[in-house]
């Protein structure tokens, strides 16, 4: 008898956690935007159960008694995705890469580099980022650790995509090391020495559970760089284990060598001359471009010891961006959103990153247009196109809502965030 009665309460339990589990839940949408099609909708209703999105309806579909999330005044978006980010790495305006890389990587212990990165990590998801990918720069696979971590919900934070230690040429990016030091690159950097050990390297990634592998195409302003053919050999190797490549590229010669190598993204590609561009445009190549704003290269300038009246390269830095933004756009190159925000500039880390936005708007980008680069064409150049950046039947319930008139007043409303639902989890709700 009495065990019966626990079989019973078992029941009773496991049916109590399955039904708090599958919850149906009914978010009204004053206005929604479809990232695939890139327009906006109005008066939807996104019906989410679990961790995923069931179907999108019209608010008749609603079922009597049902539990409603009321965000008929706000414009509700896919969770966004920010593809260049650096989440275990952070520098002072006024210090050398190379000198901060070397005093971190000696003086930083990975445990307390990885709870600093967990820090910033949830800042993401104040500000509506979802998913992060997270390029290198984070010591020995700290941040596959911090994914883990998200994943199994130690900590809260974005979803993140990582690639592990970056792939380079002798002596990475950290230039001006001696000799007898170099074995110090090797905490932060996977140098290739050949092509067979690129296929190595890749092999080692994939043993480390990464998602993406990230290359430097060159090393600027250590001057080495990688091979075509090493480079060809990392990209074959990892298409064999189905993973993407990207590649860090400052010239316009190694953004082209990366591209006859096969990779699937530029990251930056700042001196990208148009027949580079023709050819990503030809071949799929999406271009991550890492530019920020007006305001935010004014706070950095300040920062880096600049004074008000010497700040004019950045008229002329904001000039060459917006050229560049406008070329690839004009040749049809897809446009992925990405931050490369790592620079302490006195915010969180999450609402520095979002400065993004407010860079293309100002480079010319349509406010849609951005959506899209930072929703459904960012969660295709992971491959993850039915997953995250859309809202739609079967893809993961990460939803946000911002408040303001999103093709009006795009910088402002874009970062009046009031809703974060990550995987059917409710993690900000500031609704009036
Ligand atoms: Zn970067």
């Amino acid at each position: 008898m009495q065990k019966i009665v626990i079989l019973l309460l078992i029941i009773i339990c496991s049916q109590t956690i399955l039904s708090a589990q599958q919850k149906d839940t009914y978010i009204k949408a004053g206005l929604l935007y479809d990232s695939e099609q890139n327009v906006l909708l109005k008066n939807k209703v996104i019906h989410v159960k679990s961790n995923k999105i069931v179907s999108i309806g019209t608010y008749s579909t609603i079922p009597n008694g049902a539990e409603i999330i009321d965000l008929t005044a706000y414009t509700v978006l896919p969770g966004l995705i920010d593809a260049h980010t650096h989440v275990l790495f952070s520098q002072d305006a006024s210090e050398d890469f190379s000198e901060h890389s070397i005093h971190s990587l000696t003086m930083e212990s990975d445990a307390v580099r990885t709870l600093r990165g967990a820090k910033r990590a949830k800042s993401y998801l104040d500000v509506g980022i979802t998913s992060v990918k997270d390029l290198g720069n984070s010591g020995l696979f700290l941040d596959v650790a911090l994914r883990d971590a998200i994943n199994e919900g130690t900590i809260e934070g974005p979803r993140i995509f990582a690639s592990g230690p970056i792939m380079a040429a002798t002596g990475g990016q950290i230039y001006g090391v001696s000799p007898k030091h170099q074995n110090l690159i090797d905490l932060e950097y996977r140098i290739i020495n050949g092509v067979e050990d690129a296929k190595i390297a890749v092999r080692e990634h994939v043993n480390q559970n990464v998602n993406v592998i990230k290359i430097c195409a060159d090393n600027i302003p250590n001057n080495t760089h990688l091979s075509i053919d090493e480079m060809k050999s990392i990209v074959q190797t990892a298409d064999s284990y189905g993973l993407s490549v990207v590649a860090h590229s400052i010239t316009n010669q190694s953004a082209w060598n990366a591209i006859q190598a096969g990779v699937d993204g530029i990251e930056h590609g700042f001196k990208l001359a148009d027949s580079t561009l023709t050819l990503m445009a030809e071949k799929k190549v999406f271009l991550v471009p890492t530019e920020n704003s007006r305001a935010y290269m004014e706070i950095y300038g300040k920062l880096a010891g600049y004074d008000n009246d010497d700040l004019d390269w950045i008229d002329s830095y904001l000039v060459r961006m917006r050229n560049r933004l406008t070329r690839a756009i004009q040749k049809g190159v897809a446009i992925v959103a990405g931050s490369d925000n790592y620079t302490d500039i006195g915010s969180t880390r999450g609402a520095s990153s979002r400065d993004m936005f407010r860079a293309y708007f100002e480079a010319g980008m349509k406010p849609l247009d951005i959506l899209q680069s930072a929703t459904y064409t960012s969660a295709l150049s992971l491959n993850k196109e039915n997953e995250i950046g859309v809202i739609k039947s079967d893809a993961k319930a990460d939803i946000i809502a911002v408040k303001g008139n999103i093709t009006t007043d795009f910088v402002d409303t874009i970062e009046q965030v009031v809703f974060v639902m990550k995987d059917g989890k409710v993690y900000l709700s500031n609704l009036n």
